[in-house]
């Protein structure tokens, strides 16, 4: 393998197209497409024509990504596919010699999650990672600095309102039959709410489920679309325990919001947009607000996986800390459905 990496894609879908190809795109002294795959030949056939667009040459399609692994030209693939072809598909690159990139979350059951964490030590000469851009946005970067640096005293409640509508009219991920049809628990409350967890898990530590409750409000989205869950942190790097309340509401119509607020003995923090605000005082008083430019992590998911590739870095989105998002998840799912 010289110097830069030659990646597959397998999965021509939506986050191929709009969330990986411009990330690999600004990182072409690392990453070369050397080939596509699509089981319908259009959405293949699309892809190769806008990436060949930009290299001036033309890039190699296959419907089946079998015949994808099984070229020498091929270092490494980026896995975009529905959740439920994860495991299946992992495992066939491992067996092929290919690092890995794979789309979260990282599994459709935790069945599967944990054979994908006995692949990992079975290949360890293979890079493994999940694509779980919100360990990579610098805006939660920031926040653990400044919890760290005591500005807001110490921390003791955090509250997340990720509060979205998501409807298949005018959002065309409500509109994948995969996640309509989802073959794992939580539809869009996992899918969305395993970004949230992972991001809480880096800048507090591993969350206990203190309680949860869940309501299907918009059935055209899949069986749950709003889910609350109460969490105790464990605390980590000089951030002590905190209780919280995570929202993952899908189907809200009213003003949508993203808004994470952390209560401290001395003030508080607020991310909104990728600005985070910095308030002192019991009166709101804003002392520092700072927006994070943020191509929502995708770029820095990349420039990491070269880094663990050629320089043998750790990595930061290991199958494991997507292992423990997706488990963390999982457990208040099933804990909300006993009640
Ligand atoms: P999507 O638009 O449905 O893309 C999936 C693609 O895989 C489709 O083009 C589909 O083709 C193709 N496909 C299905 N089965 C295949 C097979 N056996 N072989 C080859 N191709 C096959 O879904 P998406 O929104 O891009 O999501 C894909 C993955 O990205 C999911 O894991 C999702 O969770 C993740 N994602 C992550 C983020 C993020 O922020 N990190 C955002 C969005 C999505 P057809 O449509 O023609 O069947």
């Amino acid at each position: 393998m010289g110097d830069k990496i030659n990646i597959g894609i397998i999965g021509c879908g939506i986050a191929a197209n709009i969330l990986h190809w411009p990330a690999i795109k600004s990182l072409q002294d690392q990453f070369t497409i050397t080939a596509v795959c699509n089981h319908t030949e259009e959405k293949a056939n699309q892809f190769s024509k806008l990436v060949g667009a930009e290299y001036s040459k033309d890039i190699p399609i296959y419907l089946d990504y079998k015949q994808l692994l099984a070229l020498e030209s091929v270092d490494a693939v980026a896995i975009i596919l529905p959740i439920e072809l994860n495991y299946e598909v992992c495992k066939a690159a491992a067996e092929a010699g290919k690092h890995i990139m794979v789309e979260k979350p990282i599994a459709v059951n935790l069945d599967e999650a944990k054979l994908l964490l006995e692949l990992e030590k079975e290949f360890p000469d293979l890079v493994m990672m999940v694509a779980e851009n919100f360990r990579y946005r610098p805006v939660y970067a920031a926040l653990k600095k400044t919890i760290q640096k005591d500005l807001i005293g110490t921390p003791y409640y955090v509250e997340w309102k990720n509060w979205a509508n998501v409807d298949p009219k005018d959002n065309q991920y409500a509109r994948t039959s995969w996640r309509i049809n989802h073959q794992y628990e939580g539809g869009f409350v996992t899918d969305g709410g395993v970004h949230n967890i992972a991001a809480l898990r880096d800048v507090f530590g591993d969350l206990e489920l203190t309680g949860s409750s869940k309501v299907q409000v918009n059935p055209k989205i899949g069986r749950m679309d709003t889910f609350s869950y109460l969490f105790r942190s464990k605390g980590r790097e000089g951030i002590p325990p905190v209780s919280g309340l995570l929202q993952m509401f899908f189907s809200v119509k009213r003003k949508t919001s993203k808004s994470l607020i952390i209560l401290g003995s001395n003030g508080s923090l607020e991310i909104e947009d990728d600005t985070l605000t910095v308030f002192e005082g019991d009166d709101d008083f804003s002392i520092s607000s700072e927006k994070f430019p943020d191509d929502g992590g995708y770029e820095n998911e990349y420039k990491d996986f070269y880094s663990v590739i050629t320089q043998n870095t750790k990595i930061k989105s290991s199958f494991y800390e997507a292992y423990c998002d997706f488990e963390t998840i999982m457990h208040a799912l099933k804990q909300a459905n006993q009640l």
